[in-house]
């Protein structure tokens, strides 16, 4: 029997090249080569040479660099003498160390016969089971969860579809309008974890037009595809958190253009309805020096957010006025006491504050969150997964102490972070604040076994209670530490 004989064969009936006992195979490269001198990936330019430190340059440029040589009639002589003369010095390639890392590079598209389809209808979980889970980590906002739930259900109903019929499914983009420290990010955060699809996080507030400075629109899409890993496909399916969506609201009384404003939201209509964009690869900017790729939009399900100040006073001024007319007039001042009156935002409204309509069209799904309450902020202090005292208590108990918080005392904690009206990100604060002396001084003594913090604690009037280790309970070993 010969030795070919024991090669083995592909499915496709093609001989694989034979293994070399001893000799490690290099690993696939999954992210595509371009070249240093154009910047083409390997997918247009061919084949590459690579020449050390990872460069890697396309036969074309590498034939023009020896064409241009020629022309200039060096001879081979000249070139290897070249390195030796005084004043002139090829490129070091040790100074390109580096060059090209993989946040640059596009990752190659899988063989076309190998491709399944992006999204599983049946791998979707049901908006119910969404909801579920993200009742596990964001505690109230009920509506919201629901809102989104169904949207996030339907967007990706619409994305496996991919009708070509003559029923197609609208984009579920969405708006989302609450006050600050509410969990607006934090839902989108943990909406993207549960669906497992890339996110890209940012704020309104540095974009401009193009051409001034400040990001371009387009930037969004590109940190998106570095969410991705570079992975085109994967990104076209991921979601865009455009956060402080309410600052780029018309500017009111300017004569100037109104680069970071109306023109942002003229200049996202677009990317919101699907478009085919050029972004940058690994950068924010476009460069000379960066490699450009192709994303389409279409896919891209994009949350908008904001806290939208005043917004109230705009709906409560429509309110009256319907309320003022006809034979149901009401009192003027009916809605002066409202609370919930957020929830009465109508599209009207959103753009009487600054929004333009075409923008507000693409964004079909409008939705509002509850500035948190008391009760909510105990909630979030004890509930979800990951809530801030569970985290403490874990701390704690590598130390073999039990931490417990009393019942008056979560209240205290909650009333002194809604005074700061910065929502549940005060919390971390406050705690912070008495947790440092518990942390300090807990680990000097061995026999503490538990310590309960209390409201006169929190208020600063009292210490928190101390248990020894193995008279839990006693009141003769309880003390207290001092008020620091
Ligand atoms: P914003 O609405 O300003 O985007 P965030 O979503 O960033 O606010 O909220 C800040 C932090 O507060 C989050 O990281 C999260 O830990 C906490 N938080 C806010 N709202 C909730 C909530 N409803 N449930 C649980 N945690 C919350």
């Amino acid at each position: 029997m010969s030795e070919n004989d024991y090669r083995e064969v592909t499915e496709e009936g093609k001989e694989k090249p034979a293994v070399v006992e001893g000799q490690e195979q290099e690993p696939e490269n999954e992210y595509e080569d371009f070249c240093y001198i154009c910047r083409r990936p390997e997918r247009i330019a061919g084949k590459m040479i690579k020449i050390p430190n990872n460069i890697c340059i396309c036969q074309d440029c590498m034939q023009k660099t020896f064409d241009s040589m020629n022309g200039a009639g060096f001879s081979m002589n000249d070139i290897q003498n070249l390195g030796k003369m005084p004043n002139i010095s090829m490129i070091n390639l040790s100074d390109l160390q580096g060059f090209a890392p993989n946040t640059q590079k596009l990752k190659k598209k899988k063989a076309k016969e190998k491709k399944e389809p992006a999204i599983d209808i049946t791998k979707i979980p049901a908006p119910h089971c969404i909801k579920a889970s993200l009742d596990e980590y964001v505690v109230g906002q009920e509506h919201a969860k629901k809102v989104m739930s169904v949207a996030v259900y339907n967007h990706y109903k619409r994305v496996a579809s991919d009708a070509k019929d003559d029923v197609e499914i609208e984009k579920s983009n969405m708006l989302m309008i609450g006050p600050t420290g509410c969990g607006k990010t934090y839902l989108v955060k943990t909406l993207a974890r549960l669906l497992d699809v890339p996110l890209a996080i940012t704020d309104a507030t540095s974009l401009t037009e193009a051409g001034y400075i400040g990001d371009d629109i387009e930037s969004v899409v590109s940190k998106l595809l570095a969410a991705a890993d570079n992975d085109v496909e994967r990104a076209e399916h991921g979601i865009i958190f455009i956060d402080e969506i309410d600052k780029i609201a018309k500017k009111r009384n300017t004569n100037q253009r109104d680069v970071s404003g109306e023109s942002v939201q003229q200049g996202m209509l677009k990317l919101l309805e699907g478009a085919e964009v050029e972004v940058p690869v690994g950068a924010s900017s476009k460069n000379a020096m960066v490699p450009m790729t192709m994303v389409n939009t279409r896919n891209i399900l994009f949350i908008c957010g904001g806290a939208f100040p005043d917004l109230e006073e705009i709906i409560k001024e429509r309110l009256n006025k319907e309320a003022s007319i006809g034979f149901k007039a009401r009192l003027k001042d009916e809605y002066d006491k409202d609370e919930n009156l957020l929830a009465k935002v109508e599209v009207e409204d959103v753009r009487r504050f600054g929004m333009i309509p075409e923008f507000l069209g693409r964004l079909p799904i409008l939705f509002t969150l509850e500035a948190l309450t008391e009760d909510t902020l105990v909630r979030i202090l004890r509930e979800p997964k990951n809530a801030i005292l569970k985290q403490y208590q874990k701390l704690l108990a590598m130390d073999e102490v039990k931490l417990e918080f009393e019942e008056d005392a979560l209240f205290a904690i909650a009333s002194k972070a809604k005074e700061k009206k910065v929502g549940a990100r005060a919390l971390r604060a406050v705690i912070e604040e008495f947790m440092l002396d518990i942390m300090y001084e807990i680990p000097k003594d061995d026999n503490i076994g538990t310590v309960t913090i209390t409201r006169e604690y929190i208020e600063k009037k009292g210490g928190p209670v101390i248990a020894m280790r193995g008279c839990a309970g006693s009141a003769g070993n309880v003390e207290a530490l001092p008020v620091l």
